[in-house]
């Protein structure tokens, strides 16, 4: 009997973990590696949410708290729903978690049974599958025909089987930035209706990062009918760049917040407490700073797209949202290096832009969706600036 469980073996090796060692080593050798991989915004957590921790520490609430929140924090999610994306909803139907991504793993946990399907549009944020794999659930990728990488209520349509029981949204999306408005929703619902035994994750994680005229909705707001069959998963990380942090947090139905907080007992208990505290002082507090943080994420975008449309073989959409571009790199397909070493893949690609280039992204292959790679722009100009230009001379070698 091996000691590792079968369930484990089901779970596919990360293909980020290969890069992200070799750049790790490539670091410790002097060399200057400019990493583009990390899914965070590079700026601090606003000084008022810092002092808000503090005052709860120096407060003494620095033990365990409820398993799944505090009330207080509760009470400010739910003026969060309401306020800024008109969802009204109760404290039982709120669920806080060490980071969005707990709370995706516990809803998953605590509805999913072996065989059950879970729709994830492909290009997926990688822990979608991941967990869907791990509690041995079965994830039915939903590629898109577009070249925009949208998909559209017919092809939601045909994805869905008796056995599905989750659709995971994510807009603005990881890795790709594609944004579903309004629209694309009430489309989507207008599916959702004829399959009444399929729930939807709504992943709102990157709602304040939104670019040009795309503007951000929600299903739950869009299709209140729905509500009841949908988890709204949100978080601090991103709007708030409070990734180390640990707070995320969702509105679903009562009987699931109710069966996630069992999973919770069982792993981690309470999130963080002074964490908790710092996450009201987010939620409540003033938010000029993210129209700052998001004025200055749309001239990197631009920055990057422009620059990466200038390289022959590079083809990047815009992005609606996030702090991602996901670039096509089907023109670069079958080259070769200097070296006489084809490029094959967009595994082999990133290896060749991180050896040559000294620049470290993600492979479509991590996201589900080849060849492709991803950029997190999250970075200064002056260091984006000088790993597109990086990018230009590594692409000029192949022939
Ligand atoms: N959802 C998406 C799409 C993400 O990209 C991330 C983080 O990368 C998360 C959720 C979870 O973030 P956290 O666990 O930091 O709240």
């Amino acid at each position: 009997m091996g000691l590792i469980s079968d369930r484990l073996a089901l779970l596919p090796p990360s293909p980020t973990v290969a890069i992200t060692d070799m750049a790790m080593n490539m670091r410790r050798e002097g060399r200057d590696v400019i990493g583009l991989g990390a899914g965070e915004p590079d700026f601090d957590t606003p000084q008022h949410i810092k002092d808000a921790a503090v005052a709860a520490m120096r407060d003494g609430k620095t033990k365990y708290t409820q398993v799944d929140g505090i009330p207080e924090l509760k009470d400010a999610i739910c003026r969060k729903f309401a306020r800024e994306n008109g969802i009204q909803c109760s404290a039982d139907t709120i669920s806080v978690g060490t980071g969005g991504k707990q709370v995706l793993f516990n809803a998953l946990m605590a509805s999913l049974n072996p065989g059950d399907e879970v729709i994830i549009p492909v290009p997926y944020w990688v822990s979608f599958a991941g967990i869907v794999q791990l509690v041995e659930a079965v994830p039915v990728f939903l590629t898109p025909a577009s070249a925009r990488l949208k998909f559209t209520a017919d092809e939601l349509a045909a994805a869905i089987s008796p056995k599905t029981k989750w659709l995971i949204l994510n807009s603005p999306s990881n890795p790709g930035g594609v944004g579903y408005g309004a629209e694309d929703l009430t489309a989507i619902a207008e599916v959702l209706r004829q399959h009444p035994h399929v729930h939807v994750i709504s992943d709102d994680i990157y709602e304040h990062l939104t670019y040009d005229d795309f503007t951000f909705a929600t299903l739950a707001s869009v299709a209140p009918d729905l509500q009841d069959r949908i988890l709204t998963l949100n978080g601090v990380s991103k709007s708030y760049c409070m990734t180390g942090w640990r707070i995320g947090y969702c509105t679903a139905p009562p009987a699931l917040v109710k069966a996630m907080a069992k999973v919770q007992s069982q792993s981690t208990s309470s999130p963080n407490s002074m964490a908790q505290w710092a996450a009201i002082a987010a939620l409540d507090g003033p938010i000029d700073f993210i129209a700052n943080n998001r004025r200055a994420f749309a001239l990197r975008r631009q920055l990057v797209c422009d620059a990466l449309n200038a390289i022959d073989g590079i083809d990047c959409a815009q992005p609606d949202g996030a702090f991602y571009v996901y670039p096509s790199i089907a023109g670069l397909i079958g080259k070769t290096r200097p070296d006489g070493q084809v490029i094959a893949s967009d595994a082999d690609f990133v290896s060749y832009i991180l050896e040559a280039g000294e620049v470290a992204v993600v492979p479509g292959v991590a996201f589900g969706l080849s060849p492709y790679f991803r950029i997190s722009y999250a970075a200064a100009d002056t260091v984006l600036a000088e790993a597109m230009d990086r990018i230009a001379r590594v692409v000029a070698t192949l022939k």
